[in-house]
């Protein structure tokens, strides 16, 4: 164990360029042990406008700024996050419970992201340039962003929308959520000496904010990750003003596994890819189909590699695996176990952990239907079902039976092969012998009802602009 870094600290919000308290506070839990770590500023309605009005107040100057100057203040971000990444991993690992290992991994990648999306650009582009005339795309930015993110990846997927916000000149109102907010009121400490006031605010809910943030008239675009159903709300509420939006939506991302693998060596890549994070990865395995021949094999070795997990504490150094991040998804994932347990057989795992701790033991469930909770529904936790099949082609009609399409995985040695059964698989991304692989500069989109619109890349990067046609003849 390690002393608390958040406990006895003032966390606060950030709006207008102050650092403020907030009308109310929110208790944020350590879910390792569910002792309180901090009292977390919330913002109340009042609160949460007077950001609005100071991101709109600031977009004028910040627009204007050229966007070399905001790719230097993103990459001075970068440089203060990195001096401070110890103390940020530390915070993370006590509010979202990851092992301090994996909450590394998500600062360098935060640092990484900030950096990447700091040197891109966006030239307006020539369309056309003939005797018909000189047509050009120049792009403008939008005006007031709202960011909101999840509490699985609470630092990551702030800056991988805080980043593409500054940079093409909008402002900014992010809102995490309210069980991991206190990485996302760090940021917003260092944004304070960094951006001039009002062009990053950071307020804090107790899930009640997201409706008025996403129809405030003000909010240009509201750039979500969260589940499919408040993406739904997220969706409906920016009608009201034609916003732009972006949603990261659920998964069910399935991995299909082709005959002509070594099965123990593939498992191991698949269990990584289904267990990082305690499964709390919207990108995560979440199903596998192997074929009948290597089933049982496969299935051993996944039961073998979930027994070797060290499930614990985040801090301590043998954990390989931390709890789950909260109360609701520690009771939603039990009732998950209870019925997998009844619907197929459980080989490994099958227990929450008594005692303080949202501890789920890894699991793996063999011998379990299509139709049943924990394939069809995304688990986003340690729960892995197995799906054994003889058919390739009725491998991928029950893959795309679902309503969701995020990412998925092709594991196969004959590459073409397995490239042309990667090409039928209906998702916004389909990796081939690898998992999990997002980067800055590769358009990240779900298919379905995974989301709509993309992050990353300069698709991504466009999204957070208004293009303009200047389309001219000789006069
Ligand atoms: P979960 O159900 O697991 O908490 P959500 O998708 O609801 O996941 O949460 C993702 C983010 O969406 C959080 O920041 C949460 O506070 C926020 N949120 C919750 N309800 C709404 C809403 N009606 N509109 C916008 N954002 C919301």
């Amino acid at each position: 164990m390690t002393s608390s870094f958040a406990s006895g600290r003032a966390f606060k919000l950030l709006i207008n360029g102050e650092l403020v308290d907030g009308a109310g506070h929110v208790d944020v839990i350590n879910p390792a042990s569910e002792a309180v770590i901090a009292h977390c500023p919330k913002a109340d309605e009042a609160q949460l406008n007077a950001a609005i009005a100071a991101a709109k107040a600031a977009f004028p100057a910040w627009a204007a700024t050229s966007w070399e100057a905001r790719a230097a203040k993103i990459m001075a971000l970068a440089d203060v996050l990195e001096a401070q990444a110890d103390a940020f991993a530390r915070l993370l690992t006590e509010e979202q419970g990851k092992p301090l290992a994996e909450a590394q991994y998500e600062v360098g990648g935060s640092i990484y992201t900030l950096r990447a999306i700091a040197q891109m650009t966006l030239p307006s582009e020539v369309l056309r340039d003939n005797e018909l005339g000189r047509i050009e795309e120049w792009r403008f930015p939008l005006g007031v962003v709202a960011a909101i993110t999840p509490w699985n990846f609470p630092l990551i997927l702030l800056i991988t929308k805080l980043a593409p916000t500054l940079l093409t000149g909008n402002t900014l109102v992010a809102k995490p959520a309210p069980t991991t907010p206190l990485t996302a009121l760090l940021i917003g400490e260092l944004c304070a000496g960094i951006f001039p006031p009002g062009v990053i605010n950071i307020i804090c809910d107790a899930n009640d904010l997201g409706g008025a943030l996403t129809s405030h008239p003000d909010v240009a675009k509201v750039t979500f990750t969260g589940s499919t159903a408040t993406g739904r709300k997220v969706l409906s509420n920016a009608a009201s003003t034609i916003k732009r939006v972006t949603l990261e939506l659920g998964g069910n991302d399935a991995a299909l596994v082709l005959d002509d693998v070594d099965p123990i060596e593939v498992a191991a890549k698949i269990f990584a890819g289904a267990m990082a994070n305690a499964g709390q990865v919207c990108i995560a395995v979440k199903r596998v189909y192997v074929p009948t021949g290597l089933y049982d094999a496969f299935c051993d070795e996944l039961a073998r590699l979930a027994a070797m997990v060290k499930l614990g504490d985040g801090f301590a150094p043998d954990t390989t695996m931390g709890p789950v991040q909260n109360g609701a998804q520690y009771e939603k994932l039990k009732a998950l176990l209870a019925s997998a347990s009844a619907q197929g057989r459980v080989i490994a795992g099958g227990s929450a952990i008594a005692g303080a701790g949202y501890f789920i033991e890894p699991t793996i469930v063999r011998d379990i239907g299509d139709q049943t909770r924990l394939v069809a529904e995304e688990q986003f936790g340690p729960i892995l079902p197995v799906l054994a099949y003889s058919d390739v082609d009725d491998a991928i009609a029950r893959i795309n039976a679902s309503e969701l399409g995020l990412a998925g995985s092709v594991w196969g040695k004959d590459l073409a092969r397995a490239a042309a059964v990667a090409g039928r698989i209906e998702s916004g991304t389909v990796w081939i012998n690898h998992v999990l692989a997002l980067d800055p500069a590769i358009p990240f989109r779900g298919a379905k009802q995974s989301g709509l619109g993309g992050e990353y890349g300069t698709d991504g990067l466009k999204e957070f602009t208004q293009a303009r046609i200047i389309s001219s003849v000789p006069g």
